[in-house]
């Protein structure tokens, strides 16, 4: 039996909803499930609601995209209390960045001669944090692009036509975001800009002193070389270790929760993540 840290619903921009998630996860004979929305907790309380009435255990959890330097980082927070208030500011004033954001580049796109209009944006959106995924998900249904990627590649990352920047929390002022709210900060997919690792012994020596507990080991995309050198570093800075599918829905084919054929996850990781936030008391 696997459990699963690190997913994504229609509260950011995965595709199912909380409750729907639950229910993947409960027929996937996932014990304990923690929804990571992007910079936002709102999908929490369903999820609660629903892994109390289908038997499946669930993590308060979110997502929050950083700036270490000029390089984009995803800090997990794990318990962290939604009503904090100053967690709550922060991210209320994430979520005002990324609308003015989307309608700067939905501004773009129209000069293009894409236009996309913040009412269909709003419709893919569903509820909670919008972004550029959803935006790439316009374009594909038009028939602008194939693939999202390719939205991405063309349209939406730095340096093409319609990336507009937006405000983003230091690595650093995220960890302290998590603690403060009484949760736990990890850092998420540690290779994903960072294939070969170089970087993040100096990223740690700097965040662990900040407030940074934990790293993601299991993860779809981790090879055993990546493990070994996480493992290692996580040793080091006596780092919890987690894991997760990053699962987001449908909208990426061939991807699916923990478990089975993907990502394994073993349970005892919560137990020592809950030993920790015991002792602290
Ligand atoms: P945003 O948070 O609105 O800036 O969008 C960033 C998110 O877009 C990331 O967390 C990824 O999930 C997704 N993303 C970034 N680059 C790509 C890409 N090349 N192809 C598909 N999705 C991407
Ligand atoms: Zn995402
Ligand atoms: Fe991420
Ligand atoms: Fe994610």
């Amino acid at each position: 039996m696997s459990i699963d840290l690190h997913t994504h619903s229609n509260f950011s921009d995965g595709t199912m909803t909380p409750t729907e998630l639950v229910a993947l996860a409960r027929s996937k004979k996932i014990s304990a499930l923690a929804l990571t929305d992007h910079d936002t907790m709102a999908g929490t309380e369903e999820a609660i609601l629903a892994g109390t009435e289908m038997g499946v255990e669930i993590i308060p959890g979110l997502e929050i995209s950083v700036l270490y330097g000029q390089v984009e980082y995803h800090i997990l927070g794990y318990w962290a209390d939604p009503h904090n208030s100053v967690l709550a500011a922060a991210l209320a004033r994430l979520q005002g960045a990324r609308d003015a954001r989307n309608a700067k580049i939905l501004e773009k796109l129209n000069e293009l001669g894409i236009p996309v209009t913040a009412e269909e944006l709003q419709l893919v959106s569903e509820q909670g944090q919008t972004g550029r995924p959803h935006i790439a998900r316009i374009l594909v249904q038009r028939g602008v692009v194939r693939t999202m990627s390719q939205a991405f590649e063309q349209f939406l990352r730095k340096g093409t036509a319609a990336y507009v920047s937006r405000f983003a929390y230091s690595a650093a002022e995220a960890v302290a975001l998590i603690r403060q709210a009484g949760g736990l900060a990890v850092l998420a997919h540690p290779a994903q800009n960072d294939l070969e690792l170089i970087r993040l012994p100096a990223v740690l020596a700097d965040l662990v002193p900040a407030g940074l507990e934990g790293i993601e080991l299991y993860y779809p995309t981790h090879s055993h070389k990546v493990k070994k050198k996480l493992r290692a570093l996580a040793g080091e800075h006596d780092l919890l270790l987690t894991g997760g599918s990053d699962y987001h829905g449908e909208v990426r084919p061939g991807t699916t929760l923990a478990g089975g054929g993907n990502v394994f996850v073993p349970p005892e990781l919560l137990d020592k993540m809950k030993e920790r936030l015991r002792l602290r008391g």
